[in-house]
């Protein structure tokens, strides 16, 4: 590990945070994410190999990078996944190596991934009812995303999150029973504002659900909740417990409380570009980097340039807005 200089932003702010995206397929069809069909995903050759992920990652660790979360599209259908999470895990620097998953998969591989490292999950749930989660995810695999996450607890991860996407005139129902589950199995559930990532431009304001209006519903239906103190500041969770005791849940809310001013994030997409932010038009190749025999160096100016050219923030909320040229599965969330 080296002690170069952080990667600090025009604005101030520190990057020690990276996602990195394994692959843009999925096995289910989140109607927010992607389109029912066709759908396009990058050609198999243009996929970053295991070395040349591993080869960034390391790069990024010098730059003081210490979180990295994988995603994709659905990172278990990339094959040998727990091959790369040794490697990554391997890594001295890295403090939090963690996962985001549709949870399909999870099933067989809970075990695998923990065995080579893995211990912080996050798995994306909507809902608890089985035809809803069709309607939403337009295939019917509720059943082993449920086996999947019962898997994790077994495993032993600690925490487990469970990631669902708050639609206005949709998830109302199920958001109480979602964190009733959460208090009852030990999970937090963090709920996201539906964000303008989806392929079929289907967002609009009307459509969010948001986080006030949710935890008013936790408040009303189950009980008080307090905002978590010890939170990290940076973290983009608003965090809160029942007073109870029993259970916290999250909201990632990018529209109702935009998070940029304290933004620690840049994302590598499984075709080799880097980006300062989600929702950016630009992104930056590295791809031709890793494959052609650049130096070190090289990649670092890139991660360096990158970096600094971030904006102050997505104007979501803004009549300026421009979703980004990808949607979600192929951007990485
Ligand atoms: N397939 C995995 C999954 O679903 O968790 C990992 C990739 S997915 C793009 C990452 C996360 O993005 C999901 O957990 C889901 O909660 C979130 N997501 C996808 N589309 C979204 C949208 N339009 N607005 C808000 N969150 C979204
Ligand atoms: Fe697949 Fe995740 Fe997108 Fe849903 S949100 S379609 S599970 S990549």
């Amino acid at each position: 590990m080296g002690t170069a200089d952080p990667l600090l932003d025009t604005f101030g702010r520190i990057h020690n945070n990276l996602r990195v995206s394994v692959t843009d397929r999925c096995n289910i069809r989140c109607f927010y994410c992607m389109p029912e069909h066709p759908v396009e995903f990058v050609p198999r050759a243009e996929i970053l190999s295991f070395e040349e992920i591993e080869r960034f990652v390391r790069i990024a660790v010098r730059l003081g990078v210490r979180k990295v979360r994988l995603t994709g599209g659905e990172p278990l259908l990339r094959k040998n996944l727990p091959s790369l999470v040794r490697r990554i895990a391997a890594i001295e620097g890295i403090d939090d190596l963690s996962l985001t998953t549709n949870g399909v998969l999870l099933a067989e591989l809970a075990q695998p991934l923990y065995e080579a490292g893995l211990r912080r999950v996050n798995v994306h749930l909507d809902t608890l009812d089985r035809e809803r989660f069709v309607q939403i995810t337009r295939r019917d695999e509720l059943g082993r995303v449920l086996d999947g996450i019962h898997a994790c607890r077994r495993a032993g991860y600690d925490p487990i999150k469970i990631n669902a996407v708050a639609v206005k005139n949709l998830v109302e129902p199920d958001i109480v029973p979602l964190a009733r589950f959460g208090r009852e199995h030990g999970v937090e559930i963090r709920y996201i504002e539906f964000m303008p990532l989806d392929a079929q431009g289907l967002w609009l304001r009307d459509k969010v659900l948001l986080a006030d209006d949710i935890l008013e519903m936790l408040a009303r239906e189950i009980g008080p909740l307090a905002p978590e103190p010890n939170g990290d500041p940076r973290a983009p969770a608003s965090e809160y417990r029942f007073t109870d005791g029993a259970g916290r849940v999250g909201f990632i809310g990018s529209v109702s409380r935009p998070f940029c001013l304290s933004c620690n994030r840049i994302r590598l997409t499984a075709d080799g570009k880097l980006r300062y932010c989600l929702f950016a038009i630009e992104e930056t190749d590295v791809k031709d980097l890793l494959r052609g025999g650049a130096p070190d160096e090289e990649v670092v100016r890139v991660i360096r340039s990158t970096v600094r050219a971030k904006w102050i923030g997505h104007e979501i909320n803004s009549m300026q807005f421009v979703p980004p040229p990808r949607p979600m599965y192929a951007i990485g969330g």
